[in-house]
């Protein structure tokens, strides 16, 4: 299945070119108050909400998904996770470009571990990344990203895959400079997740995408998740030996080589092999 969230936080089950509403499976959810369990509401449900999603989206009017407004797919993870350099050619490129790198050492993951983004910088892609400090380079990071299922304290990386509830386009945006990456990377707008989820059971291989990024359609990026340095059973392995993982927290893999600048009015269009084309703007305010 594809799910998305979409206009006015519609639930919807992607098909084909169009979008299924199917808002109604969310009369599942359980009523709660303050405080809120761990995880998202809608993950730490899905099992239970799927076959109702499944149900409706049969006789659900159909919109095309060119005419909605695409929010991110999950809307309150409770942790976004990410990983430096994961990629070995983008670690190259890091230490051989200044403006990358600031005249700071750049270390390889085995030695930075995986760092967090604050959940206030998630926006789906129809609501564009704001770039709107002019004096700095902000940088385009394109990476598989996927969305835990079920909870999970010091998960063997033997039985990872199994917390995996799907798959999603990330953009891992970034202002270089020389402040913490968890500054960096958190500004409104700086994760990008979309345009769908696509749930585990439908890509058989998640460690051998091809994906690419280009920028008003010229190439930037252009690597398969086989060239990741920490595969994602280890990333959930290293992750959930310092945190428990809830449904709804979202891990973004890394990205390869090719990172660049964007600027207000610059078009992002990403793809990731069985995920499909996601295109996100840059504005300026
Ligand atoms: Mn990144």
């Amino acid at each position: 299945m594809r799910f998305c969230r979409f206009d006015d936080n519609r639930l919807g089950v992607v098909d084909g070119e169009t979008v299924r509403d199917v808002t109604a499976a969310l009369d599942l959810l359980p009523a709660v108050r303050w405080p809120l369990p761990q995880g998202d509401q809608f993950m730490l449900n899905f099992d239970k909400l799927r076959p109702e999603m499944e149900k409706l989206a049969k006789e659900a009017p159909a919109k095309l998904l060119s005419e909605v407004k695409l929010l991110s797919p999950i809307a309150n993870p409770g942790k976004i996770i990410a990983a430096p350099v994961n990629y070995q050619l983008h670690l190259d490129e890091s230490r051989e470009d200044t403006q990358i790198n600031f005249g700071g050492h750049v270390k390889t993951i085995d030695e930075y571990g995986v760092f967090l983004k604050a959940t206030s910088s998630l926006i789906g892609p129809s609501e564009g990344v704001v770039a709107d400090w002019a004096d700095r380079r902000i940088d385009h990071e394109v990476e598989l990203a996927f969305v835990i299922g079920k909870q999970g304290f010091r998960i063997d990386e033997a039985d990872a895959m199994d917390y995996v509830a799907g798959y999603t386009i990330g953009l891992d945006m970034t202002i270089r400079g020389t402040e913490d990456r968890s500054y960096r990377k958190s500004l409104d707008t700086f994760t990008v997740l979309g345009p769908h989820v696509v749930t585990a059971d439908e890509i058989a291989n998640p460690g051998k995408l091809d994906f690419w990024l280009t920028i008003n359609g010229e190439p930037r990026q252009k690597s398969n998740t086989s060239m990741l340095i920490f595969g994602i059973a280890k990333l959930i392995a290293y992750a959930s030996k310092a945190y428990t993982l809830y449904p709804g927290d979202v891990i973004l893999t890394g990205t390869p080589e090719g990172v660049a600048p964007v600027v207000p009015g610059d078009r992002i269009d990403a793809w990731i092999e069985e995920i499909g084309p996601m295109q996100v703007m840059v504005r300026g305010s």
